[in-house]
């Protein structure tokens, strides 16, 4: 049929796959974006935004509690998580169904049901609406990605709970396990940790936010047990008994093992790539733990099957995902100026109380590529603007190559940081210096200045301490 003929086919509809099918029809393809759960995908529906949301109840519940700080009266402050939870799902719808919108208004075809591979160019689609069989010169993968499950630690989504059911909570936990101190479990610990539950972080590496930058995650980590958060390094949750409505953990720490009792318990061990059902390996696709292996433009090796977003690896963000659907899709469409996406410029951004970001290297990465470094600092206390906005712990850091003077990484703490970081992440892709950041003027009183002190302490030039 003429009808199901395209361009180009996209598996999945989150910001990997529905940016890619807008991008391809905007340069004139015929697209289709098969669906089988929900537009916008994870991002959208249960992950990056849904988050936020939540995040920014605790951040509000937060400063009320500081209201006598700044001159304010707040009384019988309390929450009311339904509400919360409802706040964030209405969010979630929202945006959720603005991608439907943005499809349509761009003339990508949705089809919604469940697709696989019949063969490279040929994707079949079980739907409400029966079968279908979608022919295109070119097939993106971007089915994304969904919780690990541990064996032993499965969420059972009562006492156990991946964070599609932290999203949906139906009751505040009292005492708070989470499992894992990646992006996720920090997030969801911070939102439960600020509205009050008795939170206790295991990570089973030396220390939490493994991918961050030393020095940041120790000063996160000082900030969180400042908090009331209990973090537990280079732990590992070997069993949990589930009984009467509470979780034993035997969590073992140098050599030991402690049992602790929660009644409520976070699973935040990582991810793995909606790989089945697509029948990717009897068409040539290489899969290796759960991620399809591609090439640094989301070839697959096969002909005319590209994939990208989680499912094909880290970083596993949604940022990273529409930044390969776009490169993808003007490949497709034969523009010759497309570039592939460098690792070290995708920023990674935590919301955490106090907010994470980086982007590039982090300190000892740089050293261990052989960079010798020249590494600048700025506290949050040092600024201005931080300190009216009663913001004053946080720290600023940058790693530039010494010889050279390039921006190599970096890496902050702090409030606002999330927004902040794109500086540095538009420097980085400009392969900035030292130089070109010191003639930089930033507005005052900003945060972002603590962005240009950090580079001039790198060179013993700061001014503000
Ligand atoms: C709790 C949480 C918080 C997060 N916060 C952030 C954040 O703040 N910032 C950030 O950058 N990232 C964040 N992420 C990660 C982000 O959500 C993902 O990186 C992003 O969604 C990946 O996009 P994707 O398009 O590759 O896949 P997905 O968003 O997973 O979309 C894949 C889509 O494919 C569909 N699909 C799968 N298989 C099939 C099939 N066979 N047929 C049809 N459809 C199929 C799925 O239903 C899904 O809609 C978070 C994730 C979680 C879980």
């Amino acid at each position: 049929m003429a009808g199901d003929d395209f361009d180009v086919v996209v598996i999945g509809a989150g910001p990997g796959g529905y940016v890619a099918a807008i991008r391809a029809a905007q340069l004139g393809l015929k697209a289709a974006v098969v669906e089988r759960e929900h537009l916008g995908g994870i991002c959208l529906n249960w992950g990056c935004i849904p988050t936020k949301a939540m995040l920014r109840s605790a951040e509000v519940f937060h400063l009320m509690h500081r209201a006598k700080e700044f001159g304010l009266k707040a009384d019988g402050i309390g929450y009311d998580l339904p509400a919360v939870i409802k706040r964030s799902r209405g969010i979630a719808g929202q945006l959720a169904s603005g991608v439907g919108h943005l499809l349509k208004k761009n003339k990508v075809e949705t089809v919604m049901g469940e697709a696989g591979l019949a063969a490279p160019g040929k994707v079949k689609v079980k739907g409400e609406k029966g079968e279908r069989t979608l022919t295109a010169k070119n097939v993106i993968l971007a089915t994304g990605a969904r919780a690990r499950q541990l064996p032993g630690l499965e969420a059972d989504g009562d006492l156990v709970w991946t964070y599609k059911d932290a999203l949906r909570a139906t009751r505040m936990p009292e005492k708070l396990l989470v499992i894992g101190s990646g992006a996720i479990g920090i997030e969801f610990a911070s939102f439960f940790n600020t509205l009050g539950a008795d939170t206790t972080v295991v990570e089973v590496l030396d220390r939490i936010l493994p991918v961050e930058d030393e020095e940041i995650s120790a000063h996160a980590r000082k900030q969180f047990e400042k908090q009331g958060m209990k973090i537990l390094a280079n732990a590992k949750v070997a069993k949990l008994d589930r009984a009467k409505g509470k979780a034993t953990a035997h969590v073992e720490t140098g050599g030991k093992t402690e049992t602790m009792e929660f009644d409520t318990v976070i699973s935040a061990v990582g991810i793995v790539g909606n790989v089945e059902g697509l029948n990717l390996e009897k068409h040539g696709v290489k899969v290796e733990r759960s991620h399809v292996v591609t090439d640094e433009y989301c070839r697959t090796g096969v002909e005319g099957l590209w994939a990208i977003g989680d499912l094909a690896g880290a970083p596993w963000l949604a940022h990273k995902a529409s930044h390969e659907g776009v490169m993808v899709a003007e490949l497709i469409a034969g523009r010759n100026d497309v570039h592939p996406v460098r690792p070290t410029s995708i920023p990674g951004c935590t919301y955490c109380q106090p907010q994470i970001a980086s982007v590039g290297l982090t300190e000892a990465q740089a050293k261990e590529q052989g960079h010798e470094v020249k590494v600048g600092r700025f506290p949050f206390i040092g600024n201005g603007k931080a300190i009216a906005l009663g913001e004053a712990e946080g720290m600023v850091k940058t790693v530039f190559d010494a010889e050279t003077g390039e921006l190599l990484g970096a890496h902050m703490v702090g409030a606002e940081v999330t927004e902040l970081i794109q500086g540095y992440a538009v420097g980085k892709t400009l392969e900035t210096t030292e130089a070109e950041l010191m003639e930089t003027v930033f507005p005052h009183p900003t945060l972002s200045e603590m962005m240009h002190e950090s580079v001039l302490d790198a060179y013993g030039r700061a001014i503000h301490f």
